[in-house]
Protein backbone atom coordinates (compact mmCIF):
# COMPACT_ATOMS: atom_id res chain seq x y z
CA UNK A 1 0.00 0.00 0.00
CA UNK A 2 1.32 3.38 -0.96
CA UNK A 3 1.46 6.46 1.14
CA UNK A 4 -1.87 8.08 2.18
CA UNK A 5 -2.96 10.54 -0.87
CA UNK A 6 -2.53 13.96 1.19
CA UNK A 7 1.37 13.36 2.00
CA UNK A 8 1.88 12.01 -1.85
CA UNK A 9 0.82 14.22 -3.53
CA UNK A 10 1.87 17.73 -1.18
CA UNK A 11 5.42 17.36 -1.47
CA UNK A 12 5.68 16.89 -5.10
CA UNK A 13 3.54 19.45 -6.49
CA UNK A 14 5.49 21.72 -4.31
CA UNK A 15 8.71 20.19 -6.04
CA UNK A 16 7.18 20.38 -9.43
CA UNK A 17 6.54 24.27 -9.27
CA UNK A 18 10.63 24.94 -8.19
CA UNK A 19 12.63 26.66 -11.02
CA UNK A 20 15.71 24.42 -11.64
CA UNK A 21 19.22 26.39 -13.03
CA UNK A 22 21.77 24.19 -13.94
CA UNK A 23 24.78 26.02 -13.12
CA UNK A 24 27.30 23.92 -15.00
CA UNK A 25 27.54 21.51 -17.29
CA UNK A 26 29.34 19.93 -20.23
CA UNK A 27 29.26 18.24 -23.23
CA UNK A 28 30.92 16.86 -26.45
CA UNK A 29 30.71 15.59 -29.69
CA UNK A 30 29.11 12.31 -29.03
CA UNK A 31 25.98 14.69 -28.08
CA UNK A 32 23.56 16.03 -30.50
CA UNK A 33 22.23 19.60 -30.11
CA UNK A 34 18.48 17.68 -30.20
CA UNK A 35 19.65 15.75 -27.77
CA UNK A 36 20.80 17.96 -25.24
CA UNK A 37 17.53 20.34 -25.24
CA UNK A 38 15.63 17.10 -25.19
CA UNK A 39 17.27 16.04 -21.97
CA UNK A 40 16.60 19.29 -20.58
CA UNK A 41 12.60 19.90 -21.43
CA UNK A 42 12.54 16.18 -19.50
CA UNK A 43 14.15 17.03 -17.07
CA UNK A 44 11.94 21.00 -17.07
CA UNK A 45 15.24 22.88 -16.47
CA UNK A 46 14.84 26.74 -16.66
CA UNK A 47 18.21 27.38 -17.55
CA UNK A 48 21.61 25.80 -18.25
CA UNK A 49 25.08 27.45 -18.08
CA UNK A 50 27.11 25.20 -20.82
CA UNK A 51 30.47 24.59 -21.90
CA UNK A 52 31.75 22.01 -24.22
CA UNK A 53 34.37 19.89 -24.29
CA UNK A 54 36.02 17.04 -25.87
CA UNK A 55 35.48 17.68 -29.71
CA UNK A 56 32.61 19.19 -29.41
CA UNK A 57 32.51 22.48 -31.50
CA UNK A 58 32.30 26.14 -29.86
CA UNK A 59 29.74 26.75 -32.92
CA UNK A 60 27.34 24.37 -31.88
CA UNK A 61 27.35 26.02 -28.39
CA UNK A 62 26.63 29.54 -29.76
CA UNK A 63 24.08 27.84 -32.30
CA UNK A 64 22.06 26.53 -29.28
CA UNK A 65 22.20 29.51 -27.23
CA UNK A 66 20.87 31.46 -30.40
CA UNK A 67 18.42 29.33 -31.17
CA UNK A 68 17.23 28.41 -27.40
CA UNK A 69 17.88 32.47 -25.99
CA UNK A 70 17.01 32.05 -22.32
CA UNK A 71 17.88 28.15 -22.05
CA UNK A 72 21.44 28.20 -22.90
CA UNK A 73 24.30 30.06 -21.77
CA UNK A 74 27.47 29.57 -23.04
CA UNK A 75 30.71 29.17 -20.57
CA UNK A 76 33.82 29.57 -21.74
CA UNK A 77 35.92 26.20 -21.55
CA UNK A 78 39.16 25.77 -20.34
CA UNK A 79 39.59 21.97 -19.92
CA UNK A 80 41.90 20.02 -22.44
CA UNK A 81 45.34 18.54 -22.68
CA UNK A 82 46.42 22.18 -24.25
CA UNK A 83 45.41 23.68 -20.88
CA UNK A 84 46.69 20.68 -19.02
CA UNK A 85 50.59 21.94 -20.45
CA UNK A 86 50.05 25.37 -20.97
CA UNK A 87 50.57 25.44 -24.94
CA UNK A 88 49.64 28.24 -26.99
CA UNK A 89 46.48 26.03 -28.38
CA UNK A 90 45.08 26.98 -24.94
CA UNK A 91 45.81 30.73 -24.75
CA UNK A 92 44.10 30.79 -28.71
CA UNK A 93 41.17 28.76 -27.62
CA UNK A 94 40.42 30.87 -24.90
CA UNK A 95 40.62 34.10 -27.24
CA UNK A 96 38.68 32.32 -29.36
CA UNK A 97 35.65 31.95 -27.23
CA UNK A 98 35.93 35.06 -25.46
CA UNK A 99 36.01 36.79 -28.79
CA UNK A 100 32.19 35.33 -28.93
CA UNK A 101 29.63 37.40 -27.40
CA UNK A 102 27.33 34.36 -26.76
CA UNK A 103 29.48 33.62 -23.47
CA UNK A 104 28.60 35.11 -20.53
CA UNK A 105 30.79 32.77 -18.01
CA UNK A 106 33.71 31.04 -17.21
CA UNK A 107 33.54 26.99 -16.62
CA UNK A 108 35.51 25.29 -13.77
CA UNK A 109 39.22 25.79 -13.91
CA UNK A 110 40.63 22.47 -12.75
CA UNK A 111 43.26 22.97 -10.85
CA UNK A 112 43.62 18.96 -8.69
CA UNK A 113 41.63 16.34 -10.58
CA UNK A 114 42.17 12.89 -9.92
CA UNK A 115 42.65 10.80 -12.69
CA UNK A 116 39.43 9.43 -13.82
CA UNK A 117 39.47 5.67 -15.48
CA UNK A 118 40.59 6.56 -19.00
CA UNK A 119 38.58 9.38 -19.71
CA UNK A 120 40.25 12.36 -17.54
CA UNK A 121 43.43 12.73 -16.61
CA UNK A 122 45.31 13.75 -13.69
CA UNK A 123 46.21 17.42 -13.20
CA UNK A 124 47.66 19.06 -9.91
CA UNK A 125 48.28 22.81 -11.56
CA UNK A 126 49.14 25.71 -8.84
CA UNK A 127 46.20 28.58 -8.78
CA UNK A 128 49.66 30.85 -10.01
CA UNK A 129 49.91 28.83 -12.61
CA UNK A 130 49.91 31.36 -16.09
CA UNK A 131 47.14 29.35 -17.48
CA UNK A 132 45.28 29.00 -14.92
CA UNK A 133 45.62 32.95 -14.06
CA UNK A 134 45.03 33.86 -17.86
CA UNK A 135 41.29 32.40 -17.43
CA UNK A 136 41.19 34.06 -13.97
CA UNK A 137 41.95 37.41 -15.99
CA UNK A 138 39.42 36.88 -18.22
CA UNK A 139 36.69 36.03 -15.89
CA UNK A 140 37.74 38.92 -13.31
CA UNK A 141 37.77 41.61 -16.19
CA UNK A 142 34.22 40.80 -17.26
CA UNK A 143 32.64 40.26 -13.59
CA UNK A 144 32.51 36.87 -13.67
CA UNK A 145 33.07 34.47 -11.08
CA UNK A 146 35.73 32.13 -10.78
CA UNK A 147 34.71 28.39 -10.33
CA UNK A 148 37.54 26.28 -9.21
CA UNK A 149 37.83 22.38 -9.25
CA UNK A 150 39.31 20.80 -6.17
CA UNK A 151 38.76 17.51 -5.27
CA UNK A 152 40.51 17.66 -1.28
CA UNK A 153 39.17 14.58 -0.02
CA UNK A 154 41.04 12.97 -2.73
CA UNK A 155 43.82 15.70 -2.05
CA UNK A 156 43.92 14.10 1.55
CA UNK A 157 43.46 10.25 1.15
CA UNK A 158 46.32 10.16 -1.44
CA UNK A 159 49.22 13.06 -0.42
CA UNK A 160 48.06 13.59 3.29
CA UNK A 161 47.16 16.25 5.62
CA UNK A 162 50.11 18.35 5.51
CA UNK A 163 49.11 18.67 1.08
CA UNK A 164 45.45 19.18 2.07
CA UNK A 165 46.65 22.30 4.70
CA UNK A 166 48.48 23.66 1.89
CA UNK A 167 45.96 23.25 -1.12
CA UNK A 168 43.18 25.21 1.34
CA UNK A 169 45.39 28.13 2.06
CA UNK A 170 45.54 28.20 -1.72
CA UNK A 171 42.38 28.30 -2.12
CA UNK A 172 41.83 31.35 0.91
CA UNK A 173 44.57 33.43 -0.29
CA UNK A 174 42.57 33.40 -3.71
CA UNK A 175 39.56 33.83 -2.39
CA UNK A 176 40.88 36.95 -0.49
CA UNK A 177 42.57 38.30 -3.61
CA UNK A 178 39.54 37.88 -5.71
CA UNK A 179 36.92 39.33 -2.75
CA UNK A 180 34.53 40.45 -3.25
CA UNK A 181 34.33 38.96 -6.75
CA UNK A 182 32.26 35.04 -6.30
CA UNK A 183 34.59 32.48 -6.32
CA UNK A 184 32.91 28.66 -6.84
CA UNK A 185 34.09 25.24 -5.57
CA UNK A 186 31.93 22.77 -7.93
CA UNK A 187 31.77 19.38 -6.49
CA UNK A 188 31.86 21.34 -3.34
CA UNK A 189 35.39 20.76 -3.78
CA UNK A 190 34.89 17.08 -1.87
CA UNK A 191 34.66 19.28 1.71
CA UNK A 192 32.81 17.95 4.32
CA UNK A 193 30.09 20.13 5.76
CA UNK A 194 32.86 21.09 9.06
CA UNK A 195 35.78 22.09 6.10
CA UNK A 196 32.54 23.46 4.29
CA UNK A 197 31.59 25.63 7.07
CA UNK A 198 35.12 27.11 8.24
CA UNK A 199 35.47 28.09 4.35
CA UNK A 200 31.84 29.64 4.56
CA UNK A 201 32.11 31.77 7.64
CA UNK A 202 35.49 33.48 6.29
CA UNK A 203 34.67 34.24 3.20
CA UNK A 204 31.14 35.66 2.21
CA UNK A 205 32.21 35.68 -1.92
CA UNK A 206 32.64 31.47 -1.82
CA UNK A 207 29.88 29.57 -2.77
CA UNK A 208 29.28 25.77 -3.47
CA UNK A 209 28.40 24.08 -6.95
CA UNK A 210 26.07 21.12 -5.45
CA UNK A 211 27.51 18.92 -8.85
CA UNK A 212 28.25 15.13 -8.17
CA UNK A 213 26.90 15.37 -4.26
CA UNK A 214 24.05 13.03 -4.34
CA UNK A 215 24.54 9.60 -3.77
CA UNK A 216 21.59 8.55 -7.01
CA UNK A 217 24.62 10.40 -9.00
CA UNK A 218 28.11 8.98 -6.52
CA UNK A 219 26.82 5.22 -5.70
CA UNK A 220 28.98 2.73 -7.54
CA UNK A 221 31.93 5.63 -8.57
CA UNK A 222 35.64 5.22 -7.48
CA UNK A 223 36.18 8.48 -6.51
CA UNK A 224 35.45 10.32 -2.85
CA UNK A 225 32.70 12.68 -3.30
CA UNK A 226 30.94 14.24 -0.95
CA UNK A 227 27.60 13.11 -0.89
CA UNK A 228 25.24 16.41 0.66
CA UNK A 229 22.09 14.07 -0.69
CA UNK A 230 22.13 10.70 0.70
CA UNK A 231 18.90 8.48 0.12
CA UNK A 232 16.85 11.81 -1.44
CA UNK A 233 17.47 13.66 2.10
CA UNK A 234 20.09 16.50 2.38
CA UNK A 235 22.62 15.53 5.41
CA UNK A 236 21.57 17.35 8.35
CA UNK A 237 24.60 19.11 8.70
CA UNK A 238 24.37 20.72 5.34
CA UNK A 239 20.60 21.64 5.87
CA UNK A 240 22.07 23.61 8.62
CA UNK A 241 25.12 25.00 6.49
CA UNK A 242 22.46 25.86 3.91
CA UNK A 243 20.12 27.97 6.76
CA UNK A 244 23.17 29.81 7.47
CA UNK A 245 24.54 30.79 4.22
CA UNK A 246 21.46 30.61 2.09
CA UNK A 247 23.30 32.51 -0.39
CA UNK A 248 25.99 30.85 -0.80
CA UNK A 249 24.93 27.43 -2.07
CA UNK A 250 24.27 26.70 -5.55
CA UNK A 251 22.71 24.12 -7.81
CA UNK A 252 24.58 22.29 -10.61
CA UNK A 253 24.63 19.19 -12.75
CA UNK A 254 27.81 18.87 -14.17
CA UNK A 255 27.37 16.59 -16.70
CA UNK A 256 30.55 15.50 -17.84
CA UNK A 257 30.33 11.96 -19.73
CA UNK A 258 27.53 11.08 -22.21
CA UNK A 259 25.91 8.68 -20.03
CA UNK A 260 25.03 11.90 -17.82
CA UNK A 261 22.88 13.07 -20.80
CA UNK A 262 20.62 10.24 -20.17
CA UNK A 263 16.91 9.78 -17.90
CA UNK A 264 19.71 9.89 -15.14
CA UNK A 265 19.81 13.82 -15.51
CA UNK A 266 15.96 14.15 -14.69
CA UNK A 267 16.04 11.77 -12.34
CA UNK A 268 18.92 14.02 -10.84
CA UNK A 269 17.12 17.79 -11.14
CA UNK A 270 13.82 15.67 -9.75
CA UNK A 271 16.19 14.77 -6.64
CA UNK A 272 17.41 17.81 -5.88
CA UNK A 273 13.68 19.18 -6.28
CA UNK A 274 12.40 17.46 -3.96
CA UNK A 275 15.71 17.29 -1.38
CA UNK A 276 15.69 21.13 -1.37
CA UNK A 277 11.94 21.43 -1.43
CA UNK A 278 12.39 20.15 1.93
CA UNK A 279 14.32 23.14 3.12
CA UNK A 280 11.18 25.66 2.55
CA UNK A 281 9.93 27.45 -0.68
CA UNK A 282 12.42 30.95 0.05
CA UNK A 283 15.84 28.14 0.34
CA UNK A 284 14.57 25.91 -2.27
CA UNK A 285 14.31 28.84 -4.69
CA UNK A 286 17.89 30.78 -3.93
CA UNK A 287 19.66 27.37 -4.07
CA UNK A 288 17.94 25.85 -7.09
CA UNK A 289 17.74 29.34 -8.74
CA UNK A 290 17.60 32.57 -7.42
CA UNK A 291 21.57 32.47 -6.59
CA UNK A 292 22.99 31.68 -9.69
CA UNK A 293 21.17 34.45 -11.35
CA UNK A 294 22.75 36.90 -8.98
CA UNK A 295 26.18 35.06 -8.87
CA UNK A 296 26.94 34.33 -12.64
CA UNK A 297 24.55 38.12 -13.04
CA UNK A 298 22.41 36.34 -15.66
CA UNK A 299 19.61 38.82 -17.07
CA UNK A 300 16.32 37.78 -16.97
CA UNK A 301 14.79 35.12 -19.11
CA UNK A 302 10.71 35.15 -20.80
CA UNK A 303 10.99 31.60 -21.16
CA UNK A 304 13.44 28.59 -20.25
CA UNK A 305 14.33 25.53 -21.98
CA UNK A 306 10.68 24.06 -22.35
CA UNK A 307 9.39 27.30 -24.08
CA UNK A 308 11.91 27.91 -26.29
CA UNK A 309 11.26 27.23 -29.98
CA UNK A 310 13.18 24.45 -31.62
ZN1 LIG B 1 34.58 19.34 -12.38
Amino acid sequence: MGLPIALAWLPAMAAAQLPVIDAHSQFDHTISPQHLVKTLREADVQRVLLATRGRAELQTLTGLARQHPGCVVPMVRSKSNAYTQGTKGYYRQLEEQLAEPEFKAMAELILTHNQKGNRADEVYLPAAAPQVQAAVGAAKARQWPVVLHYEFRWIAQELGAAELQAKLAELRSVLRSLAPLPVGLTHVAQLDAVQARALLQEHPNLFLLLSHANSLINDGSKQPWTNVVESGVIGAEWVALMQQYPRQFVLALDNVFPEHWSSLYAQQVALWRQALGALGPELARAIAHDNAVRIYRLEPAAQGCSGSVN
